[in-house]
């Protein structure tokens, strides 16, 4: 039962000359699978991602996310099923500069209906659960990079995405807080989440259930990984 398809995937872009990022990929993640991505700088890494996230179309081939053509949805429809469905985490947290803490993991909680007293429950409860309690009525520029990640991921968990897509989550940040980071994928793995995540790090890779080597454009090995690491 697979949450998400990318089929024969090619992206190009066009800047002067033509740039083809994804060449012919094919992968799926089965419901509650923990992926990594892994490969050079330009392998076609955050492409990839974008395309599952529907933050950008491909050339060619198919991408679904629990049935839905992300391919082939214009943008309006690819921004209600990243909204509802999808929690991405950016590596540069993307955060509303004047907002608090509490009202920027709110926010994507207006366009789903919720009163306000329960989006600010919710926000609570998830910057508790990164480890901000203490930090809910904090703007970003009064937080630290590690603290703003912190914040940008309890924003991406506010919808209970089923679907987490992660660029580079633990890129910016310290070795104690990109652990706490892990441990929160951990969790959300646990609780039955779908991750699909980008770094460049072995040993972050290695919290996956398997990595995908891209280079090129193009898969060139998955990695499965056992739970079991001693045999
Ligand atoms: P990675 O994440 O592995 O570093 P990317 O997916 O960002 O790689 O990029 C893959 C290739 O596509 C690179 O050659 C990059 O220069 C090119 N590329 C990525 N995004 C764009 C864009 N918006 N416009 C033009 N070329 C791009
Ligand atoms: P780090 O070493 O993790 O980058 P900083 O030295 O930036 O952390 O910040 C240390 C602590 O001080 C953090 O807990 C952060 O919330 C707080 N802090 C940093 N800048 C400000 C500020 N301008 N106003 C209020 N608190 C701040």
């Amino acid at each position: 039962d697979a949450t998400v398809v990318v089929d024969d995937v090619t992206k190009q872009y066009a800047v002067g000359t033509t740039v083809t990022a994804l060449d012919g990929v094919s992968l799926s993640l089965p419901r509650g699978s923990y992926t990594a991505i892994m490969g050079p700088s330009g392998s076609g890494k955050s492409t990839l991602l974008n395309l599952v996230g529907g933050l950008d179309t491909p050339s060619a081939g198919r991408v679904t996310v629990d049935g839905h053509d992300v391919s082939t949805a214009d943008e309006a429809e690819r921004a209600a099923i990243r909204g509802t469905e999808i929690g991405f985490v950016f590596q540069t947290f993307n955060l509303m500069p004047r907002l608090t803490a509490v009202e920027n993991v709110a926010l994507p909680l207006v366009f789903d209906g919720w009163s306000r007293a329960d989006r600010r429950q919710r926000a609570r409860e998830l910057l508790e659960s990164v480890g901000l309690g203490d930090r809910l009525d904090h703007v970003p520029s009064e937080l630290s990079g590690g603290q703003r990640q912190r914040v940008a991921i309890a924003r991406a968990l506010a919808p209970d995405p089923a679907l987490i897509l992660a660029d580079e989550p633990t890129g910016n940040v310290d070795t104690e807080t990109g652990a706490t980071i892990l441990d929160i994928f951990e969790d959300l793995h646990a609780a039955g989440n779908t991750i699909l995540l980008v770094t460049h790090e072995r040993h972050v890779a290695e919290h996956a259930d398997r990595i995908v080597h891209v280079q090129d454009g193009h898969i060139r090995r998955i990695e499965e990984l056992g739970e079991d690491t001693d045999g």
